[in-house]
Protein backbone atom coordinates (compact mmCIF):
# COMPACT_ATOMS: atom_id res chain seq x y z
CA UNK A 1 0.00 0.00 0.00
CA UNK A 2 1.40 3.46 -0.72
CA UNK A 3 1.17 5.93 1.26
CA UNK A 4 0.94 9.53 0.15
CA UNK A 5 0.83 13.38 2.57
CA UNK A 6 0.42 16.56 1.76
CA UNK A 7 1.15 19.64 3.78
CA UNK A 8 0.78 18.03 6.84
CA UNK A 9 0.78 20.08 10.03
CA UNK A 10 0.95 18.99 13.82
CA UNK A 11 0.61 21.89 16.53
CA UNK A 12 0.79 21.07 20.27
CA UNK A 13 -0.82 23.31 22.56
CA UNK A 14 1.97 24.62 24.71
CA UNK A 15 1.05 26.34 28.12
CA UNK A 16 -1.77 27.86 25.91
CA UNK A 17 0.77 28.64 23.09
CA UNK A 18 1.04 26.81 20.03
CA UNK A 19 3.72 24.71 19.27
CA UNK A 20 4.50 23.90 15.56
CA UNK A 21 5.82 20.17 15.54
CA UNK A 22 5.39 19.18 12.09
CA UNK A 23 5.44 21.64 8.77
CA UNK A 24 3.94 21.30 5.84
CA UNK A 25 5.22 18.42 5.45
CA UNK A 26 4.85 15.99 1.93
CA UNK A 27 5.66 12.81 1.03
CA UNK A 28 4.92 9.60 -1.09
CA UNK A 29 5.67 6.34 0.05
CA UNK A 30 5.47 3.50 -2.56
CA UNK A 31 3.87 0.53 -2.56
CA UNK A 32 6.61 -2.05 -0.40
CA UNK A 33 8.58 0.48 -0.47
CA UNK A 34 11.12 0.52 2.53
CA UNK A 35 11.87 4.17 4.54
CA UNK A 36 13.91 4.84 7.08
CA UNK A 37 12.94 8.21 9.08
CA UNK A 38 16.30 9.58 11.21
CA UNK A 39 16.79 13.11 13.09
CA UNK A 40 17.45 13.91 16.68
CA UNK A 41 15.14 13.61 19.12
CA UNK A 42 12.21 15.91 19.69
CA UNK A 43 12.25 16.52 15.74
CA UNK A 44 8.96 15.37 14.65
CA UNK A 45 9.84 11.54 14.17
CA UNK A 46 7.30 10.07 16.17
CA UNK A 47 4.11 12.60 15.41
CA UNK A 48 5.24 12.31 11.85
CA UNK A 49 4.89 8.12 12.32
CA UNK A 50 1.73 8.18 14.10
CA UNK A 51 -0.52 10.73 11.58
CA UNK A 52 0.83 8.39 8.95
CA UNK A 53 -0.52 5.22 10.63
CA UNK A 54 -3.69 7.22 11.21
CA UNK A 55 -3.30 6.85 14.84
CA UNK A 56 -3.66 10.63 15.09
CA UNK A 57 -5.49 13.46 13.31
CA UNK A 58 -3.15 16.21 12.09
CA UNK A 59 -3.91 19.98 12.46
CA UNK A 60 -4.12 20.48 9.02
CA UNK A 61 -3.10 18.38 5.65
CA UNK A 62 -4.15 14.97 4.56
CA UNK A 63 -2.58 11.44 4.48
CA UNK A 64 -4.13 9.07 1.82
CA UNK A 65 -2.90 5.41 2.22
CA UNK A 66 -3.63 2.36 -0.30
CA UNK A 67 -6.49 5.63 -1.93
CA UNK A 68 -8.23 5.72 1.39
CA UNK A 69 -7.92 9.19 2.79
CA UNK A 70 -7.65 8.90 6.42
CA UNK A 71 -7.94 12.26 7.57
CA UNK A 72 -11.33 12.42 6.05
CA UNK A 73 -12.53 8.84 8.31
CA UNK A 74 -13.97 9.01 11.92
CA UNK A 75 -11.98 7.42 14.94
CA UNK A 76 -13.49 4.22 14.73
CA UNK A 77 -12.84 4.15 10.81
CA UNK A 78 -9.49 4.61 11.12
CA UNK A 79 -9.65 1.78 14.55
CA UNK A 80 -11.44 -0.49 11.17
CA UNK A 81 -8.46 0.47 8.79
CA UNK A 82 -5.80 -0.18 10.89
CA UNK A 83 -6.93 -3.47 11.90
CA UNK A 84 -6.94 -4.60 8.84
CA UNK A 85 -4.13 -2.89 7.32
CA UNK A 86 -1.31 -1.72 9.78
CA UNK A 87 1.11 -3.21 11.98
CA UNK A 88 2.90 -0.51 14.72
CA UNK A 89 5.45 -0.77 17.36
CA UNK A 90 5.41 1.73 19.22
CA UNK A 91 8.93 3.63 21.18
CA UNK A 92 7.21 2.62 24.61
CA UNK A 93 6.03 -0.76 23.59
CA UNK A 94 2.44 -0.26 24.49
CA UNK A 95 2.04 -3.87 25.75
CA UNK A 96 -1.47 -4.77 27.30
CA UNK A 97 -0.14 -4.88 31.09
CA UNK A 98 -2.87 -7.90 32.07
CA UNK A 99 -2.21 -10.55 28.41
CA UNK A 100 0.42 -12.74 28.79
CA UNK A 101 3.13 -12.43 25.92
CA UNK A 102 1.05 -14.73 23.69
CA UNK A 103 -2.21 -13.03 24.06
CA UNK A 104 -0.81 -9.66 23.44
CA UNK A 105 0.41 -10.97 19.93
CA UNK A 106 -3.27 -12.52 19.54
CA UNK A 107 -4.97 -9.23 20.12
CA UNK A 108 -4.70 -7.92 16.40
CA UNK A 109 -5.78 -11.14 14.99
CA UNK A 110 -9.03 -11.15 17.29
CA UNK A 111 -9.58 -7.35 16.64
CA UNK A 112 -9.57 -8.33 13.29
CA UNK A 113 -11.99 -11.28 13.06
CA UNK A 114 -8.99 -14.15 13.02
CA UNK A 115 -8.98 -15.30 16.19
CA UNK A 116 -9.69 -19.03 14.67
CA UNK A 117 -7.77 -21.84 14.38
CA UNK A 118 -4.94 -20.40 13.46
CA UNK A 119 -4.40 -17.61 15.51
CA UNK A 120 -2.98 -19.62 18.25
CA UNK A 121 -0.46 -21.21 16.02
CA UNK A 122 0.58 -18.28 14.13
CA UNK A 123 1.56 -16.58 18.00
CA UNK A 124 3.55 -19.46 18.98
CA UNK A 125 5.35 -19.12 15.36
CA UNK A 126 6.04 -15.42 16.18
CA UNK A 127 7.00 -15.49 19.79
CA UNK A 128 9.63 -18.26 18.69
CA UNK A 129 10.98 -16.00 15.97
CA UNK A 130 12.05 -13.16 17.92
CA UNK A 131 13.19 -15.56 20.74
CA UNK A 132 10.75 -15.63 22.89
CA UNK A 133 9.03 -19.21 22.88
CA UNK A 134 9.85 -19.42 26.91
CA UNK A 135 8.71 -16.52 27.55
CA UNK A 136 4.90 -16.57 26.30
CA UNK A 137 2.80 -17.08 29.48
CA UNK A 138 4.81 -13.98 31.24
CA UNK A 139 3.13 -11.00 31.72
CA UNK A 140 4.49 -7.73 30.61
CA UNK A 141 5.99 -6.99 34.22
CA UNK A 142 7.80 -10.44 34.04
CA UNK A 143 9.58 -9.04 30.79
CA UNK A 144 13.01 -6.66 29.93
CA UNK A 145 12.54 -3.93 27.86
CA UNK A 146 14.26 -5.75 25.19
CA UNK A 147 11.82 -8.79 25.31
CA UNK A 148 8.75 -6.35 25.59
CA UNK A 149 10.02 -4.80 22.59
CA UNK A 150 10.03 -8.08 21.02
CA UNK A 151 6.59 -8.99 21.74
CA UNK A 152 5.51 -5.57 20.67
CA UNK A 153 7.29 -6.92 16.91
CA UNK A 154 6.16 -9.82 17.24
CA UNK A 155 2.12 -8.64 17.56
CA UNK A 156 2.69 -5.75 15.00
CA UNK A 157 3.31 -8.87 12.46
CA UNK A 158 0.37 -11.00 13.86
CA UNK A 159 -2.34 -10.02 11.04
CA UNK A 160 -0.17 -9.84 8.21
CA UNK A 161 -0.12 -5.74 7.77
CA UNK A 162 0.11 -4.34 4.47
CA UNK A 163 2.14 -1.46 6.07
CA UNK A 164 4.84 -1.94 9.44
CA UNK A 165 5.39 1.29 11.10
CA UNK A 166 8.25 1.05 13.30
CA UNK A 167 9.26 3.70 16.09
CA UNK A 168 12.92 2.80 17.03
CA UNK A 169 12.21 -0.68 17.03
CA UNK A 170 16.06 -2.04 17.86
CA UNK A 171 16.58 0.87 20.29
CA UNK A 172 16.20 -1.35 23.44
CA UNK A 173 17.98 -4.41 21.88
CA UNK A 174 21.79 -5.86 21.62
CA UNK A 175 23.39 -5.65 18.78
CA UNK A 176 22.80 -9.24 18.15
CA UNK A 177 18.81 -9.70 18.58
CA UNK A 178 18.83 -6.09 17.05
CA UNK A 179 20.31 -7.75 13.83
CA UNK A 180 17.70 -10.30 13.89
CA UNK A 181 14.73 -8.38 14.38
CA UNK A 182 16.22 -6.16 11.48
CA UNK A 183 16.29 -9.41 9.08
CA UNK A 184 12.67 -10.10 10.21
CA UNK A 185 11.64 -6.62 9.08
CA UNK A 186 13.86 -6.76 5.81
CA UNK A 187 12.24 -10.07 4.74
CA UNK A 188 8.52 -8.65 5.74
CA UNK A 189 9.13 -6.13 3.49
CA UNK A 190 10.47 -8.39 0.94
CA UNK A 191 8.52 -11.56 0.86
CA UNK A 192 4.84 -10.41 2.11
CA UNK A 193 5.60 -7.14 0.07
CA UNK A 194 4.98 -4.93 3.13
CA UNK A 195 5.64 -1.24 3.41
CA UNK A 196 7.69 -0.60 5.74
CA UNK A 197 8.23 3.00 7.28
CA UNK A 198 10.57 2.79 10.35
CA UNK A 199 11.87 5.49 12.69
CA UNK A 200 15.39 4.33 13.67
CA UNK A 201 19.00 5.79 15.20
CA UNK A 202 20.50 2.65 14.30
CA UNK A 203 23.01 3.10 10.98
CA UNK A 204 22.64 -0.48 10.16
CA UNK A 205 18.77 -0.56 9.64
CA UNK A 206 18.74 2.87 8.13
CA UNK A 207 21.41 1.15 5.49
CA UNK A 208 18.94 -1.33 4.52
CA UNK A 209 16.49 1.14 3.57
CA UNK A 210 15.28 2.01 -0.32
CA UNK A 211 15.07 6.04 1.30
CA UNK A 212 15.91 7.70 4.28
CA UNK A 213 14.74 11.07 5.42
CA UNK A 214 16.01 13.09 7.63
CA UNK A 215 13.27 15.74 9.78
CA UNK A 216 14.93 18.45 11.72
CA UNK A 217 12.33 21.13 13.81
CA UNK A 218 9.55 19.82 11.84
CA UNK A 219 10.61 19.90 7.99
CA UNK A 220 12.01 16.96 6.02
CA UNK A 221 15.44 18.15 5.19
CA UNK A 222 16.94 15.33 3.96
CA UNK A 223 15.49 12.93 1.01
CA UNK A 224 18.19 10.68 -0.07
CA UNK A 225 18.20 6.97 -1.38
CA UNK A 226 19.51 4.15 1.07
CA UNK A 227 22.16 1.70 0.48
CA UNK A 228 19.11 -0.96 -0.52
CA UNK A 229 17.44 -0.98 -3.75
CA UNK A 230 13.99 -0.96 -4.49
CA UNK A 231 13.13 -4.08 -5.93
CA UNK A 232 11.90 -4.04 -10.02
CA UNK A 233 8.19 -3.82 -9.63
CA UNK A 234 8.16 -5.93 -12.70
CA UNK A 235 11.52 -8.22 -13.56
CA UNK A 236 12.31 -8.54 -17.05
CA UNK A 237 10.44 -12.00 -18.12
CA UNK A 238 13.47 -13.91 -19.22
CA UNK A 239 14.85 -12.49 -16.00
CA UNK A 240 18.22 -11.47 -17.56
CA UNK A 241 20.01 -9.25 -15.08
CA UNK A 242 17.30 -9.57 -12.97
CA UNK A 243 18.91 -10.56 -9.14
CA UNK A 244 15.93 -12.61 -7.43
CA UNK A 245 15.15 -10.86 -4.27
CA UNK A 246 15.87 -13.13 -1.22
CA UNK A 247 13.21 -15.52 -0.31
CA UNK A 248 10.93 -15.17 -2.94
CA UNK A 249 8.67 -18.26 -4.57
CA UNK A 250 10.75 -20.19 -1.79
CA UNK A 251 7.91 -22.15 0.27
CA UNK A 252 8.07 -23.55 3.89
CA UNK A 253 11.37 -20.96 4.77
CA UNK A 254 11.98 -20.68 8.25
CA UNK A 255 9.48 -18.26 8.40
CA UNK A 256 6.49 -17.91 6.56
CA UNK A 257 5.17 -14.65 6.39
CA UNK A 258 2.80 -15.30 3.71
CA UNK A 259 0.54 -12.64 2.19
CA UNK A 260 -2.75 -11.17 3.83
P1 LIG B 1 10.83 12.62 18.04
O1 LIG B 1 10.10 11.35 17.91
O2 LIG B 1 11.55 13.03 16.80
O3 LIG B 1 11.78 12.61 19.22
P2 LIG B 1 8.24 13.75 18.67
O4 LIG B 1 7.44 13.61 17.44
O5 LIG B 1 7.97 12.79 19.77
O6 LIG B 1 9.79 13.80 18.32
O7 LIG B 1 8.00 15.20 19.27
C1 LIG B 1 8.20 16.37 18.50
C2 LIG B 1 7.92 17.58 19.39
O8 LIG B 1 6.55 17.65 19.72
C3 LIG B 1 8.68 17.57 20.70
O9 LIG B 1 9.16 18.87 20.94
C4 LIG B 1 7.64 17.17 21.71
O10 LIG B 1 7.92 17.72 22.95
C5 LIG B 1 6.37 17.73 21.12
N1 LIG B 1 5.19 16.94 21.44
C6 LIG B 1 4.98 15.64 21.09
N2 LIG B 1 3.76 15.21 21.50
C7 LIG B 1 3.20 16.27 22.15
C8 LIG B 1 1.93 16.49 22.81
N3 LIG B 1 1.01 15.51 22.88
N4 LIG B 1 1.71 17.71 23.34
C9 LIG B 1 2.63 18.70 23.26
N5 LIG B 1 3.82 18.58 22.64
C10 LIG B 1 4.11 17.37 22.10
MG1 LIG C 1 10.19 9.58 19.03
Amino acid sequence: MDIVARGLEQTYLSGGRPLVVLHAVDLTIPSEGFVAIVGPSGSGKTTLLGLLAGLDRPSAGTVTVGGQQLTSLTEDQRARFRADNVGFVFQTFHLIPTLTAYENVLVPLELAGKAGDGASARAHELLERVDLAGREHHYPAQLSGGEQQRVAIARAFANRPRILFADEPTGNLDAETGARVVDLLVSLNREARTTLVLVTHDPDLAARAHRVLRLAGGRIVEDRPGAARAPDVAPDPDGAGDVAPQGSGASGGAFELGLP
